[in-house]
């Protein structure tokens, strides 16, 4: 039977909120009188999501379990789900309910109009704290003016895409990946839904501060050389600050001031910019171990258990 929607929910530790996505996606997709799938991706879970999981699919053919070996993370669940969806619009949602299923409709509209990357933005944040708010502004507002692909602001992953857009998506590899980014860099048609995103139903989010600073950091290195520039600007500005000041002070010295002598002047000339040569060998090492990650290869996500039909 051919397949019009598929949903992918990436799970990482969401027992609790397994059973109300189960059927709050059910009811919203069985509305649409159009056949669906759901494709649920175990990362790793270790409070018997798994076990659910596995449950839930054999209940009801329509779920389609991909349990992966260990945790590679929330983008790599959802490149997981691109290649298993079998639908022609491929919609992505998170776990816990902050998405609500039920704007899938009005995605769904979208792109029946002939859209063929629907993002939902994020109008208002219930029940998130004030830290993750104001960071998640900064960092959707950092990427955009840094980047070189117009990523849309207070955008995360729950979208729709047309199969066309995903096909593109799977021939890109990259290991250290920003879904959203790569979905605005491919092109067609997109357009934005506003929606209200609610509080997490149940459990405690499983994106701490470190994560979040990765998924940055990911994402500026994904689509930007920016953070390279950086060491030539400090360059230029060291450069010319000296070719200035070497003068100044050849005459000052001339005519008589002691202004820079002693080694306080010399320190602080040193410090600075061993800390901005040392900063920039960072940024470096960086894109450098990117790189390497590249150059190994390895497979991106290992899959302990594959849907039956696959
Ligand atoms: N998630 C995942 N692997 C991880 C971390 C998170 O699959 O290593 C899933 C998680 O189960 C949820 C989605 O990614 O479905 C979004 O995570 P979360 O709600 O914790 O992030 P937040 O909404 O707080 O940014
Ligand atoms: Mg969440």
């Amino acid at each position: 039977m051919k397949i019009t929607y598929s949903i992918i929910a990436p799970i990482y530790n969401e027992i609790e909120n397994l059973p109300a996505l189960y059927s709050r996606i059910k009811e919203v997709l069985n509305s649409t009188g159009e056949p669906w799938e759901l494709v649920l991706v175990d990362d790793g879970s270790t409070d018997g999501s798994t076990e659910k999981i596995r449950e839930l699919a054999q209940q009801d053919k329509t779920v389609r379990p991909v349990i992966f070996a260990r945790n590679f993370g929330h983008q790599v669940a959802i490149t997981a789900g691109w290649d298993y969806a079998r639908g022609d619009a491929i919609i992505i949602i998170d776990a816990d309910l902050q998405d609500p299923p039920e704007t899938i409709l009005e995605l769904a509209k979208k792109w029946k109009e002939g859209y063929e990357v629907v993002y939902a933005v994020r109008g208002e944040r219930e029940g998130e704290s004030w830290f993750k708010k104001f960071s998640a502004a900064m960092f959707y507002r950092l990427i955009y003016s840094i980047t070189d692909v117009k990523i849309p602001v207070d955008t995360g992953d729950f979208r729709l895409m047309d199969r066309k857009v995903v096909n593109v998506l799977k021939q890109m590899k990259e290991r250290h990946r920003f879904p959203r980014g790569m979905s605005a860099w491919v092109g067609f048609k997109q357009i934005g839904v506003t929606y209200k995103r609610a509080a997490r139903v149940a459990g405690v989010t499983k994106y701490p501060f470190r994560k979040m600073l990765k998924l940055a950091l990911n994402a500026i290195t994904g689509f930007s050389y920016f953070p390279l520039q950086v060491a030539t600007y400090f360059g230029f500005i060291s450069a010319g600050v000296a070719i200035f000041a070497i003068p100044v002070v050849v005459f000052m010295r001339m005519a008589g001031s002691g202004a820079f002598f002693g080694q306080a002047t010399t320190l602080i000339a040193v410090l600075f910019l061993g800390g901005v040569q040392l900063i920039s060998l960072g940024i470096l090492g960086e894109y450098i171990g990117r790189l390497y990650d590249e150059a190994k290869g390895r497979p991106l996500y290992i899959v302990r258990d594959e849907p039956q039909d696959s």
